[in-house]
Order: structure tokens, then C-alpha cells, then sequence
């Protein structure tokens, strides 16, 4: 397998917390690979340095066979990589279409306006409720149309690699339905890889290609996705807990 993003030993602190204790993963191009764990095991940690938002202790990232770890955030941005964080976060006070907008920033500088649109009629396609709602402002948005339209945004920009958070935190069970049916669509149409984080862990096995298990800044195991929903240890530390979401 040729590696499209690739962490090894990697550890990060915070002050005199270690919250990655030497974690190494794989993602090669077209795959979805999901990390699980429980609160606190180090998945935002770890997204968060992927997009050098956090600066590793010691370690090493690359994508596409180059370092990241020396790369500023926005670079990482530039190199392909498109990171939705926990939360949705989107611009509340702006409109749908201006967030769009505001994922399109590169190839708008770059003059691509006609790219941009084409885009941004691909995503109201994906989402046909971004379309009704472009001159809403995105905070009078329900929590799922948020999160729809963070994962637009970040799909504007043609991603190579698609850093997805959490997305069904804070999200009541029917949204959540919905946000893993548009993963799914997104792994089907393979336009890019996903590393997808998530304390569903049953959700994330069912869509993924392959996963590792995150506990305490370390991976303990990982594997093809199928395999370790049929993992009586994974059964037992993580799946057992879902059903009562
Ligand atoms: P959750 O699913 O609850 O979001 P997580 O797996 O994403 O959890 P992280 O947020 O990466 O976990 O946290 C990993 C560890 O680092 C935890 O022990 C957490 O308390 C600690 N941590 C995270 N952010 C900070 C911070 N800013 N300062 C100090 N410690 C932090």
C-alpha cells in the first residue's frame, strides 16, 4: 500500500499532558479509514496536528511522500488537505453561500471563477437544502444543515484528503442518519480520501474501509473495518456502549 498521509511515532503535549504517546496510521488514496475511541483518547489531537494546527513533540506526517510537520496550516490547506472540525463551525453570521465562498478562497485567488461555480453547483447538488437556504445565514441553520454545509465547504476546495471530526456530535439520531448516508455517497464517488474520527464507532465501522482504535494517545489495534466490528474486544470496549446512543 502506498500511503497517501502517513504518521508515524508521533507525540503530542500539551504543557506537561502527553496526549499522543508515539501513534502511527496509514491512509492510502481512495480509502476511508476511521479512527475510533472513547472522550479524550487523542482523535481531535491528532486531526488537529495532521492540519498543523498543533505542533508535534517528536514524530513524523507526511502526505504525498512530503513532510507536513514543518508546514504551516495554511500550506497544509494548500497541499489538499480539508479539515472539519468538531463542532461545525461555521460563519454564523455570513450567508450559506458566502461560507461556500469562504472554502472556495484558493482557487478564488487564483481566479478560477468559473471552477468555483462549477463547484458550488456540484455541492447544491449534494445538498439540495444549501440550495434553498444560499442567502440564509448560517446560523439560523438546524445543527444537521450545519454540519452539511461545513462538510461542503470543505469539499469546495477539492480535497484531496477530507479530515472529518466528529461529525455526528451534538446531533440528534435521525441527522446523524443522514450526515453517514452523505459519507457513504462521498466514499462511493472515491473523489477523496477520508479520515474520519468518531466516538460512533459503530456508525464509523459500518462505512469505513479499514480502522484503528484509539486509547490513550496509542493505537491498539487496528484493521479492515468488517474484521473489527466482528472484534469481541472492540465489541466489548466500544460497541457495546453505541447501542445505547
Ligand atoms: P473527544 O472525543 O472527547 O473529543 P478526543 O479523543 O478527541 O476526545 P482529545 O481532545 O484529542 O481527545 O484529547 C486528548 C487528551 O488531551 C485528553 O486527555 C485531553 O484532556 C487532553 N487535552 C486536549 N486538549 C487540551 C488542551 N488544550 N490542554 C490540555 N490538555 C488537553
Amino acid at each position: 500500500m502506498t500511503a497517501l498521509l502517513s504518521v508515524q511515532d508521533l507525540v503530542v503535549d500539551y504543557g506537561k499532558i502527553r496526549a499522543l504517546k508515539g501513534l502511527g496510521l496509514e491512509v492510502a488514496e481512495g480509502e476511508l479509514v476511521a479512527v475510533i475511541g472513547s472522550n479524550g483518547a487523542g482523535k481531535t489531537t491528532l486531526m488537529r496536528t495532521i492540519s498543523s494546527l498543533l505542533r508535534p513533540t517528536s514524530g513524523s506526517i507526511t502526505f504525498e511522500g512530503k513532510d507536513l510537520v514543518s508546514v504551516p496550516a495554511h500550506e497544509v490547506v494548500r497541499r489538499g488537505i480539508a479539515h472539519v472540525p468538531e463542532g461545525r463551525r461555521v460563519f454564523a453570521q455570513q450567508s450559506v453561500r458566502d461560507n461556500l465562498l469562504l472554502g472556495a478562497f484558493l482557487p478564488l485567488r487564483a481566479g478560477k471563477k468559473a471552477q468555483v461555480e462549477e463547484d458550488l453547483e456540484r455541492m447544491y447538488t449534494t445538498f439540495p437544502r444549501l440550495r434553498e437556504r444560499q442567502d440564509q445565514l448560517a446560523g439560523t441553520l438546524s445543527g444537521g444543515e450545519q454540519q452539511m454545509l461545513a462538510i461542503a465547504r470543505a469539499l469546495v476546495s477539492r480535497p484531496k484528503l477530507l479530515l472529518l471530526d466528529e461529525p455526528s456530535m451534538g446531533l440528534a439520531p435521525v441527522i446523524i442518519d443522514e450526515v453517514f448516508r452523505l459519507i457513504e455517497r462521498l466514499k462511493a464517488s472515491r473523489a477523496t480520501t477520508i479520515l474520519l474520527v468518531e466516538q460512533l464507532a459503530f456508525r464509523a465501522l459500518e462505512v469505513a474501509d479499514r480502522a484503528y482504535v484509539i486509547e490513550q494517545g496509542h493505537i491498539r489495534t487496528s484493521g479492515p473495518a468488517k474484521e473489527m466490528l466482528a472484534n469481541p474486544d472492540v465489541q466489548r470496549a466500544y460497541l457495546g456502549a453505541v447501542t445505547a446512543h
